[in-house]
């Protein structure tokens, strides 16, 4: 049940095709309602039948999120991260998958008392109730927005929809705003804006109940007037609520002022009967000032095994943008696949040639992973800022223990189960582990930072809390050797001593976290590491 609070809900449905851009037009209402001084929350509702994106291949699905509480998520709660305050937990995070286990647990408990368990109202009132609990939790929301994955007329989001149909019927319109987000294109021979599909996608919504009362039309170019009235007339909604979302050529982060002229936040706020106060996001106008005036230019190797993918380094590659802006830098993220780097066909040299600094992003499993451990070396042996995440800090202590510390088959038991040297190992508590979903060392713990060490420095902290996604660890019995060799485990997990962050003293930058910081980075508070990681990266640049 909803709580006697005022909170109003927000449905963001997508229509036509998929990859238009609802994440971050979601993200972006959010920053805007914010900016006119109402506070948001933002749920995520994904439609397939897997409990979360975990155990999803970064082919399937692309980068998998993590929370503050350790949930793994779909990358949409990154943005909404970015771009908005609002405290996101796995509470954010809905799933199919998630529902029905909820309840078939409760249908084998015998909680429904012998009736027959059914798609409504079981399976939408457990939709209903996971939304309630966001509007519930704690303090008083203004807008709670809630984002359904896919596109209107896939099978698999029927039941998120009769939900939202549901819910505003019981709270009203004047609580409840449907926005439905469709595509207008152009047809490059005729050169005109296409309204059918939006039509279609439309009439498909109401067939469920559904009335938009906003539609935002991605378009190449802002929609003209006869076309908004004719969409108003076909699509049952006024002419004002159709919004033009017109691509943009620069930066995502200047998509909430393409929107905000185009007046989706107004037109959301007067459908509420809400003051319209003016719109104050001092941060972020300084952020897209900053990105407007860049005086260096960066460039940036990320080694990995998923390059070719958009989304599979999300997070990565936006944290690195927020360090390079805040240091007025121009990025180029130089995507290199670890496996070229196998290839004896190619040089090293030639392939890290020009590049400013080096990063190796997290990751799983064998393939590529001697390629990233010859970057290491590389970045190590030729004074190149090198930045190794998770699965980056492995490579770095492999390549260290083999080629510094003399233990020649070093490596991590995930890739040589049964080696002499696993320098990165299983902690006991996972080698009992014998289910893959949910079972990581997963979302937020301390790290606290050795005196008188760069990280220290860098984060002007004693200690920082940071999120996880691994299971393998540095292997504490190695440690004397490595530091008698000159590694410093400069952050370490006070409570039971695992090494969370390394770093080398005598070369120009090169530290490893455990953690992911990529996850806390946003343009208006640039992560510590990356702006520092950049700053090196351009001190150090000979180009
Ligand atoms: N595969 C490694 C582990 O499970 C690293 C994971 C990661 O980089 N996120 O520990």
């Amino acid at each position: 049940m909803m709580k006697d609070k005022n909170t109003r809900f927000i449905f963001v449905t997508g229509g036509v095709c998929s990859s238009l851009g609802k994440g971050i037009s979601t993200a972006s209402l959010g920053l805007l309602l914010e900016g006119h001084g109402y506070s948001v929350s933002i749920i995520k509702m994904d439609p397939y039948i897997n409990i979360d994106p975990g155990t999803m291949s970064p082919y399937q699905h692309g980068e998998v999120y993590v929370t503050e509480d350790g949930a793994e998520t779909d990358l949409d709660l990154g943005y909404y991260e970015r771009f908005t305050n609002a405290r996101l937990s796995r509470k954010n995070s809905i799933s199919t998958g998630q529902i029905y286990y909820n309840v078939i647990q409760r249908e084998r408990r015998g909680d429904y008392l012998g009736r027959t368990v059914q798609v409504i109202p079981h399976i939408t009132n457990e939709i209903k109730k996971r939304i309630y609990d966001v509007a519930n939790d704690g303090d008083e929301i203004d807008f709670v927005m809630v984002e359904i994955g896919g596109t209107v007329g896939d099978i698999e989001s029927i039941p998120f929809l009769e939900t939202i149909r549901q819910i505003r019927q019981e709270l009203g319109r004047k609580r409840v705003l449907n926005a439905h987000l469709t595509l207008v294109p152009t047809i490059a021979v005729a050169g005109e804006q296409k309204t059918k599909p939006t039509q279609h996608s439309v009439k498909e919504l109401m067939e469920l109940g559904i009335l938009p009362d906003i539609l935002l039309c991605r378009t190449s170019r802002p929609l003209a007037e006869e076309l908004k009235s004719k969409i108003a007339l076909f699509c049952n909604v006024s002419e004002q609520n159709v919004i033009s979302a017109v691509d943009i050529k620069s930066s995502i982060y200047e998509i909430p002022y393409m929107l905000h002229e185009n007046k989706y936040d107004t037109v959301v706020l007067e459908h509420f009967g809400l003051e319209v106060n003016p719109l104050k996001i001092p941060e972020w106008d300084s952020f897209c000032k900053s990105i407007n005036n860049l005086k260096h230019k960066v460039r940036i190797a990320v080694v990995g095994k998923y390059i070719s993918l958009q989304d599979a380094y999300r997070s990565i590659y936006e944290a690195l943008l927020h360090g390079a802006a805040s240091n007025f830098a121009e990025l180029e993220i130089v995507k290199i696949d670890s496996e070229d780097i196998e290839k004896k066909s190619k040089n090293i040299k030639n392939i890290f040639q020009k590049v400013d600094g080096i990063l190796i992003p997290g990751g799983f499993g064998t393939r590529g992973i001697e390629g990233k451990i010859a970057a290491v070396e590389y970045a190590r042996k030729q004074g190149i800022p090198l930045f190794g995440i998770c699965l980056g800090l492995h490579c770095a202590v492999i390549e260290y223990a083999r080629n510094v510390c003399g233990l020649k088959n070093a490596n991590s038991s995930e890739f040589d189960p049964h080696g002499e040297n696993p320098v990165i190992s299983l902690l006991e508590e996972q080698e009992i582990v014998d289910k893959m979903g949910g079972t990581m060392r997963l979302g937020a713990y301390l790290c606290e930072f050795e005196e008188g060490s760069r990280i220290k420095k860098i984060y002007g902290e004693d200690s920082a809390m940071e999120r996880h996604r691994h299971r393998f660890e540095f292997t504490l019995k190695y440690k004397d050797l490595f530091e008698s060799k000159g590694l410093t485990f400069s952050g370490i997990h006070p409570e039971n001593r695992l090494v969370e962050t390394i770093e080398i003293k005598d070369h120009p930058w090169f530290i490893c976290t455990q953690f992911h910081p990529e996850f806390k980075s946003k343009p208006t508070r640039p992560h510590p590491l990356f702006r520092d990681f950049i700053r090196a990266s351009i001190a150090g640049s000979v180009n």
